[in-house]
C-alpha cells in the first residue's frame, strides 16, 4: 500500500506587514516594538499567549547584570522597560543598584502595552509552520539569495500565510532561517546542548523566617525583598549538609543538587522563584519535541522533590506551596545560525570590537553543561574581558542569517560557537539585539525591498544612540 501525505491547503492573507515577527520572546516582543516605532508595520506571531518568551512563561526572572566599568550595556528599550515595570511596582532596585528582578507577570503586560501604544500588532497562539520562499535559480547547483514573501502559520483558524517584506526570526530555535535554507550548529563539538531548566515557583513563604535563617547559614541577604540563595555539590555553598540529609532522608534525588538556585521577586511577597531543577542529561534539545515533553515532565517530578525539601529543611517554607510550574521549559541553547560573522570564546576574550557592533557584552561564559553537575565559568585566566570595565561587541553580521536576503534573527540563536553563545544568550542582550533587529528590519522594508545587508550600520548605530542606546 502506497500512503501519499495530504495537501493541505492554506489561504493567503490580503494584508501584507512591513516586518513579521516569528516569536514575540525577550529579543521578538523589543524587536517589534523597535520596529513599530520606526513607523513600519508590524505583526508579532506567538506560540504562547502572552509576549516574552523564556523571560516571562519559563520565569527567568532576573535579568542577568552586564555591567562594564559601571555602565549596564544594554540600554535603551531595556531602561524603558525597566522603569515601566518599576513603576507598576513589579520591578525593584536593590541597595547595590541592581535594577535586574522583575514579576514576569508584570513584564508579559508591559510588553504588550509597549507594542500596542507603538502601533505593533499581535497574534497569539499561532505557530509559525514554514516561510514561503521566492528566489532564484541562477543555475543548476546555484540559488541566488532567496527571501521569505510569506510565514504559514497555524491557529485555530486553520493554516494561513502571512506576507511580509521582511521576517525577524525570533523563536529561539531559528525555526524560519532553518526552514528557509539557512546553515545551523547545534550544542558543543559533540552535538549535546546546555542542559533545560524547569523553573517554578514557591508561594506561602514567610519570607522574613527563610532571610535570617539565610543569614545564619553564612547566606548573606539584603532584606526579605532581596534574596538570592544556592547550592551546587561542591562548590562551597552553606546549604549543601542540608542537601545531603535531603538525598539520606530519601527526599531529593542526588542530581537535585547539581543547581539550585532561589530569587525573590519585586511584587511578589512571600514567592520565591527558582532557577532549577535542572533536567536530566537525555533530554537536552529543546528543538525536538519530544525531549521537550520528557523534560517538563521530568522538571514537574523534580519540582515536587525540591518543594518537599523545602518544607522539610528550610525553616519559613513549611506552609509553602507550588505557585507555578513554569509553562515554558527553560531552553538555554538549541540552534545557532550560520551568519555572516560567527562570534567566538576568542572574540569575547580578545575583548573584540566591531565597525558593525549592535550590542556590547560582560556577561561571561556560561554553561550549564547536561554532563555533570559542574557549571563551566570560564572566568580563570588573564584574558583582558575579565578586567572590570572589559567588554566585547557582537556584530549586525551575526544576525543575519547566510542564504536568505530579508531576514534577521536576534537573541539565542544569533550567530556564534556553543562557548560564546553561552554568554551572549542573557536576555538584555537579547533586547538589545532584537531593538537592532527591530529598526533594521523596518528600514530593509521601506528603502530596500527588504534586504537586510543594505542597511548602512554606522546610521542604524546612530539611531539606537538617539534611542538611548549604548552602542
Ligand atoms: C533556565 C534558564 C535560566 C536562565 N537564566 C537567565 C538569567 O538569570 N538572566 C538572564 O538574563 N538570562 C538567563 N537565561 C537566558 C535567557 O533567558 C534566554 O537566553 C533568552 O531569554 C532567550 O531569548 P530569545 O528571545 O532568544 O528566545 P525566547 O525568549 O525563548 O523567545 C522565543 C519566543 O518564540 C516563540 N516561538 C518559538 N517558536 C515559535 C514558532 N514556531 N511560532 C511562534 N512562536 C514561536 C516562543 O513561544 C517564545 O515566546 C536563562 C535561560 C534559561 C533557559
Amino acid at each position: 500500500m502506497t500512503l501519499s501525505a495530504p495537501t493541505l491547503p492554506y489561504r493567503t492573507l490580503e494584508r501584507q506587514w512591513d516586518v513579521l515577527v516569528a516569536g514575540g520572546g525577550t529579543a521578538g516582543a523589543v524587536a517589534g516594538i523597535a520596529a513599530a516605532r520606526s513607523g513600519a508595520s508590524v505583526l508579532v506571531i506567538e506560540a504562547f499567549g502572552s509576549l516574552g518568551g523564556t523571560g516571562t512563561n519559563a520565569w527567568v526572572t532576573p535579568l542577568m547584570r552586564n555591567v562594564s566599568g559601571g555602565h549596564n550595556l544594554n540600554r535603551g528599550l531595556t531602561d524603558e522597560l525597566k522603569a515601566r515595570l518599576i513603576a507598576r511596582g513589579d520591578g525593584g532596585i536593590d541597595k547595590g543598584g541592581n535594577d535586574n528582578w522583575f514579576n514576569p507577570e508584570g513584564m508579559k503586560v508591559v510588553l504588550e502595552q509597549m507594542l500596542l501604544e507603538s502601533g505593533g500588532e499581535v497574534l497569539y497562539h499561532t505557530h509559525v509552520v514554514a516561510p514561503v520562499m521566492q528566489g532564484q535559480q541562477v543555475s543548476a547547483r546555484h540559488v541566488s539569495a532567496q527571501h521569505v514573501s510569506a510565514l504559514v502559520v497555524h491557529n485555530k483558524g486553520g493554516l494561513q500565510a502571512l506576507p511580509g517584506r521582511v521576517v525577524i526570526d525570533s523563536t529561539g530555535d531559528a525555526d524560519v532561517a532553518v526552514a528557509a535554507g539557512a546553515g545551523f550548529h547545534g550544542g558543543d563539538a559533540d552535538g549535546i546542548h546546555q542542559a533545560m531548566s524547569l523553573r517554578f515557583t514557591l508561594a506561602g513563604v514567610d519570607t522574613a523566617r527563610l532571610c535570617s535563617f539565610l543569614r545564619s547559614q553564612g547566606q548573606g541577604q539584603e532584606s526579605p525583598d532581596f534574596m538570592h540563595f544556592w547550592m551546587v555539590w561542591g562548590k562551597g555553598s552553606t546549604l549543601e549538609g542540608l542537601f545531603r540529609q535531603g538525598v539520606e532522608a530519601g527526599v531529593l534525588q542526588e542530581r537535585d543538587g547539581d543547581y539550585f538556585q532561589g530569587f525573590s521577586v519585586p511584587g511578589r511577597p512571600g514567592e520565591i522563584s527558582f532557577n532549577c531543577p535542572r533536567i536530566r542529561a537525555e533530554y537536552n534539545d529543546g528543538a525536538n519535541p519530544w525531549h521537550l515533553t520528557g523534560a517538563q515532565i521530568d522538571g514537574r517530578e523534580a519540582v515536587d522533590r525540591l518543594t518537599a525539601f523545602c518544607r522539610a529543611f528550610l525553616p519559613g517554607c513549611e506552609s509553602a506551596f507550588v505557585g507555578t510550574y513554569a509553562p515554558m521549559v527553560g531552553v538555554r541553547e538549541t540552534r545557532r545560525i550560520v551568519g555572516d560573522y560567527t562570534l567566538t570564546l576568542e572574540d569575547i576574550l580578545d575583548c573584540r570590537t566591531f565597525a558593525d557592533s549592535i550590542c556590547r557584552n560582560h556577561y561571561p561564559v556560561d554553561i550549564h553543561s547536561p554532563r555533570g553537575a559542574k557549571l563551566i565559568h570560564e572566568r580563570e585566566g588573564s584574558a583582558p574581558y575579565f578586567a572590570p570595565d572589559a567588554f566585547h561587541e557582537i556584530p549586525y553580521r551575526a544576525i543575519l542569517p547566510q542564504q536568505v536576503s530579508n531576514v534577521l534573527v536576534p537573541g539565542r540563536a544569533a550567530s556564534s560557537s556553543f562557548e560564546a553563545q553561552s554568554a551572549i544568550r542573557v536576555q538584555q542582550n537579547c533586547h538589545t539585539m532584537g531593538e537592532a533587529a527591530g529598526i533594521a528590519a523596518a528600514w530593509a522594508a521601506r528603502d530596500f525591498g527588504g534586504d537586510v545587508r543594505a542597511i548602512d550600520v554606522a546610521v542604524l548605530q546612530a539611531e539606537m544612540r538617539a534611542r538611548g542606546g549604548y552602542v
